[in-house]
């Protein structure tokens, strides 16, 4: 591809995790109710996700491939984002760093089709037997691109990146089955409940599970916020496990996070911090989420307010349980 596809491809591609992200927000955009990754070599040699979501018509399929090529947003719905992905960017940047085979069939349709791409070329191109559902295979990424992948040489940390990234995608989706296996290893798996209580003792276990204190709902304006978090034995050395999820994706807030850690800090032990899940419900159209292709920060309508009322909340759970 050109210069310019792969500057713009690295805007969002900027390591294995984020084909996992970019795939499985895809999945989950599509319906599915199962989703399987798995991942290779760091995510450098391959990256796998398997879905039983809506498919995609075989002859649509090389559409999905084409930069701004999205079936997801209608002119008028800029000011209210309603699935994970907008942009129709990531498909073909992912194939822009890497090869990328993509098969596909619907329900309706008696076979399906899977295309591979390498470079901004079709090397192939054919009908094939597959479930209702989409399964994306991507090979050898950033091969091409010495600088990119020098970024990236520490296989470990790619793993422990993208394990992060699908339990984020977990707890943001808690109705969607999911597995990623990692060098053929089952490393996280959820079944899909609906529960997010349960997708938290999947991920953390049963311990931290069932000392988890609930709060919520809280109602400010056109905002409503429940969630939970871990009692003050429990806490982490690290602000990773705090969870920002709103209307289904999991986000960064700036604003809401720094009000919660000035109001805990004082009730936990020094430099520790709780695991703790916020789950915001918003009017699409109060929600943010354009401030960066990655997607991850997103800004609220109110979130002083909103921030203010969870923070006030969580220290008073806290205050009145006893470490
Ligand atoms: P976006 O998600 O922003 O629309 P993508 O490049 O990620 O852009 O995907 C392009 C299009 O390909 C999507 O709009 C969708 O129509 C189709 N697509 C991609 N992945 C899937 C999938 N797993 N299931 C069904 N359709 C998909
Ligand atoms: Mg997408």
């Amino acid at each position: 591809p050109n210069v310019a596809a792969r500057i713009a491809a690295g805007e969002v591609i900027e390591r294995p995790a984020s084909v996992v992200k970019e795939l499985v927000e895809n999945a989950l955009d599509a319906g599915a109710s199962r989703i399987r990754i798995s991942v290779r070599g760091g995510g450098l040699h391959e990256i796998r996700v398997s879905d039983d979501g809506c498919g995609i018509p075989a002859d649509e399929l090389p559409l999905a491939l084409q930069r701004h090529a999205t079936s997801k947003l209608a002119e008028d719905d800029l000011e209210r984002i309603e699935t994970l992905g907008f942009r129709g960017e990531a498909l073909p940047s992912i194939a822009a760093v890497a090869e990328l085979t993509i098969a596909s069939a619907t329900s309706d349709a008696p076979v399906g089709r899977q295309l591979t791409v390498r470079g901004g070329r079709i090397l192939a191109d054919e009908p094939i037997a597959h479930p209702p559902g989409t399964t994306v295979t991507v090979r050898h990424l950033f091969e091409d691109l010495p600088a990119r992948l020098a970024h990236v040489r520490n296989t470990r940390a790619e793993m422990a990146e993208i394990a992060r990234v699908v339990q984020r995608l977990a707890i943001a989706a808690p109705h969607v089955r999911i597995a990623l296996r990692i060098e053929d290893r089952v490393v996280l798996q959820t079944t899909g409940s609906g529960d997010r209580r349960v997708v938290l003792s999947e991920l953390y276990g049963p311990t931290l599970a069932s000392s988890l204190l609930p709060f919520g709902p809280l109602k400010i304006g056109d905002c409503s916020c429940s969630g939970f978090v871990s009692s003050p034995d429990l806490t982490r050395s690290s602000r990773r496990h705090l969870h920002v999820v709103v209307n289904g994706r999991w986000a960064q807030s700036r604003t809401v996070l720094a009000l919660l850690e000035a109001a805990y800090q004082p009730l936990l032990p020094r430099g520790r911090h709780p695991v703790l899940v916020l789950v915001i419900t918003a009017d699409p159209a109060a929600v943010d989420v354009n401030i960066h292709p990655a997607k991850l920060e997103v800004r609220l309508r109110a979130e002083r307010e909103l921030g203010q009322a969870i923070a006030e909340e969580v220290r008073s759970l806290l205050a009145r349980t006893p470490r």
